[in-house]
């Protein structure tokens, strides 16, 4: 049996029709491709989910895409029933039967508690069908079950009993209930199996057919449910978590497990259905935890230099990193809440417009057509317009009606007078013109229409992003994990923060700065604390850090010598490259890869470590987290400065602005931490020799600007 290319999984209800916007006990689907989410839909009726199957079948048939479409009610009746009422045992003629008899209206209001009365009366004694909302309505429908014998049918099929289900599609009423459930979705499916030729299962051979049905039940994955549900930071509507997941597990299942789950039914299933993953409910709940879609790993390779060069000049080894490095984590989805910082994997598409209808922009009151130069005097209609509350009527020609910001425009109206500009008496408006048809009043769509790209795949999404995804119908966003980050500080003169410290110790400054700068990069640090210099130990620490994290940063210990472990055990695994960089303050940087996981050695002194990472490793951590590869944003502003500066190498000097100008740090002395804390960012100097004056233009990069994408 080929694989189905896509999962759908729809939970029914048997309710009436459902207001708009998201709700639960009303009809849900969720759709999963790969055990990927694709998206969960909610619907307001049995008619509009309908309408929405026949596009999605449609359009899955045309995109060559096999479907699995699950239902959450039996497909079937207990041994017997079927003959009983139809006269043959065959379940889909069943269907048929029903679909010739239920009448489902607009609203969801519908004879099944007249037809299951009908059905009864074909059985001898009280039953099978019993539950109602109402003692005295519907005679020949117990409303109780205690009196049914169920001696002709029994009350449960193989199936429930074997789920453990704890309901009977014969109870109607009181919860939890099946019974109506099937009553009113059997004929849907009976329409849906014809117009698109799918096959049923277990009733009929699926190996050929393009769509096929499988009756599901969400009970059997309720321990993922539940866990999902308390550890969501958001309200979620169970009804969409439980589509979401068992769309996501059977999506995620593989050919043969899928097969082993269709193929295990027992002989009364041919009548009375079965319900998929019966049986298999651990492997469906792994499943639920969906097939994540992780990148291939970077190459050992990935820093080799070209040989025989010496000193690598900064563009070079930037263009390197770039070309070599990829994305290396996994796609998720949240919530909007969640969103904030993160990547977004995949460019969101609009929903819905905004606005959603035209509305007014303003408070006045609105009528059909702009109006010329001079007086004007309308009568107003009873009745207004407010956000929210929109008019129901119609504005005849002529007239006006009052209209609050916001509101959506009212039939007859399409042009607004501000409410500053008129005069009433509350039976009419006056007002002087020219006022232009359209005025005051924003169009449908005119700022996104449904339909649209509406951000860029790797997007860091800003709080902005999340007001936009919200205003076009998004509740959720396809992002990247964070990139995992462990840091690593190495020397054996390096005491903790806060620690007694003796003759020849120094606090460790990189940690705690490094750690920080990663989380305001929105990434998850992994603290690997401070190694002394033995090799043994610092190996164990990188085995965990590349088991852990996707980059590992380490300060001290790069250069090439007699203590330069972390240089020493990253050639020993034969995939380091001590990167000569043109680069001042900075060099020596050990690029290397560890367990497949990238090293970046970055010099002691805690200048040199701050200007390293921000220049390069945020980018390339950036590229790895899905961000893309991003230039940080200068300025070119006079210096007020002087300086002299030999080819060869670019440099980079703490500098802040005041006035206008940049001022740089006293001292270049590359261990003053307090002047990486006195700037505001860094001047950067190009490769080549320069004799810069007071008032030259230099290039000033905030801090704020190395950002991550
Ligand atoms: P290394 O690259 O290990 O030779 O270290 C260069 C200089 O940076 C030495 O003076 C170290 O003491 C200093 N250094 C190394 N790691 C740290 C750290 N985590 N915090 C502060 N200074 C450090
Ligand atoms: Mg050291």
């Amino acid at each position: 049996m080929s694989a189905f290319d896509t999962v759908v999984v729809v939970d029914w209800s048997a309710g009436k029709r459902q207001p708009e916007g998201p709700r639960k006990d009303a009809i849900w689907t969720g759709v999963a491709r790969a055990g990927r989410d694709v998206a969960q839909d909610y619907h307001r009726g049995r008619r509009e989910v309908e309408a929405w199957l026949d596009d999605f079948l449609a359009a899955e048939n045309a995109a060559g895409r096999r479907v699995l479409a699950a239902f959450d009610f039996p497909f079937g009746y207990p041994s017997g029933f079927a003959r009983r009422v139809t006269g043959t045992d065959d379940p889909l003629a069943l269907w048929s039967w029903l679909n010739d008899r239920i009448i489902d209206s607009e609203t969801g209001e519908n004879n099944r508690f007249d037809l299951a009365e009908e059905i009864n009366r074909l059985f001898p004694g009280e039953g099978p069908f019993w539950g109602k909302p109402s003692v005295d309505r519907w005679p020949d429908l117990p409303y109780r079950k205690a009196g049914i014998a169920y001696d002709v049918v029994p009350e449960r099929r193989q199936a429930d009993l074997a789920a453990k289900a704890s309901s009977s599609c014969f109870q109607l009423f009181f919860n939890p209930t099946v019974g109506s459930q099937t009553l009113t979705g059997l004929p849907v499916l009976h329409r849906l199996r014809q117009r698109h030729a799918a096959a049923v299962w277990p009733f009929e051979d699926t190996e050929a057919a393009s769509v096929v049905f499988a009756e599901i039940w969400p009970g059997l994955i309720e321990p993922a449910v539940k866990a999902a549900l308390a550890s969501s930071s958001a309200e979620e509507i169970r009804d969409q978590v439980q589509v979401r997941l068992l769309a996501r597990a059977l999506s995620a299942l593989t050919p043969s497990d899928l097969r082993v789950m269709m193929a295990d039914v027992p002989h009364e299933a041919r009548e009375e259905a079965w319900i998929l993953g019966t049986g298999h409910a651990d492997m469906l709940i792994e499943k639920t935890s969906g097939a994540q879609l992780t990148p291939p790993p970077l190459s050992n390779d990935c820093f080799a230099l070209p040989q025989g060069v010496d000193w690598t000049p900064v563009d070079q080894a930037l263009r390197l990193l770039r070309d070599r490095l990829h994305v290396v984590t996994a796609v998720e989805e949240v919530s909007l809440e969640a969103a904030l910082g993160r990547v977004l994997a995949e460019a969101p598409v609009a929903k819905r417009s905004n606005p959603p209808q035209p509305n007014t922009a303003v408070d006045g009151y609105g009528f059909a057509g702009g109006r010329g130069e001079g007086p004007h005097i309308l009568p107003l209609i009873e009745g207004r317009a407010a956000a929210g509350v929109p008019f129901a009527g119609q504005v005849p020609a002529g007239y006006a009606i009052r209209v609050l910001t916001g509101a959506a425009l009212p039939e007859g109206v399409d042009t607004v007078v501000l409410e500053e500009d008129v005069r009433s008496d509350g039976a009419a408006i006056a007002f002087f013109g020219p006022l232009k048809g359209g005025a005051n009043t924003r169009k449908a769509g005119e700022d996104v229409t449904a339909g649209e790209v509406i951000l860029p795949e790797g997007r860091v999404l800003t709080p902005a992003d999340l007001a936009l995804a919200s205003a076009v119908g998004l509740a959720r966003l396809k992002v990247r994990k964070p990139l995992r980050v462990a840091v690593i500080s190495t020397g054996d003169e390096l005491v903790e923060p806060g620690a007694e410290a003796g003759l020849g110790q120094i606090y460790d400054a990189n940690r705690p700065m490094l750690l920080a700068l990663m989380r305001q990069f929105g990434f998850e640090t992994l603290d690997l604390g401070r190694i002394p210099d033995d090799r043994a130990t610092l190996r164990a620490a990188l085995d965990r850090a590349a088991a852990e994290a996707d980059v590992v940063l380490t300060s001290g210990g790069a250069s090439a010598g007699d203590e330069d472990h972390v240089s020493a055990l990253l050639r020993e695994a034969g995939a380091m490259q001590e990167w000569r960089i043109a680069l001042k303050p900075g060099r020596p940087l050990a690029l290397g890869m560890w367990g497949g996981t990238p090293v970046f050695g970055l010099p002691g002194n805690p200048v040199a470590a701050l200007v390293c990472t921000l220049i390069f490793a945020r980018p390339a951590m950036g590229l790895m987290a899905g961000a893309g590869w991003s230039e940080p944003l200068g300025f070119d502003l006079p210096a007020a400065f002087a300086k002299r500066k030999k080819p060869g190498r670019r440099e980079y000097l703490r500098a802040r602005v005041r006035a206008g100008q940049v001022e740089v740090f006293k001292s270049e002395g590359s261990g003053r931490i307090s002047g990486l804390s006195w700037a505001e960012g860094l001047v950067e100097l190009p490769d080549g020799a320069l004799e810069i004056t007071p008032g030259d233009p230099v290039r000033f990069i905030p801090y704020a600007s190395f950002t991550l994408g």
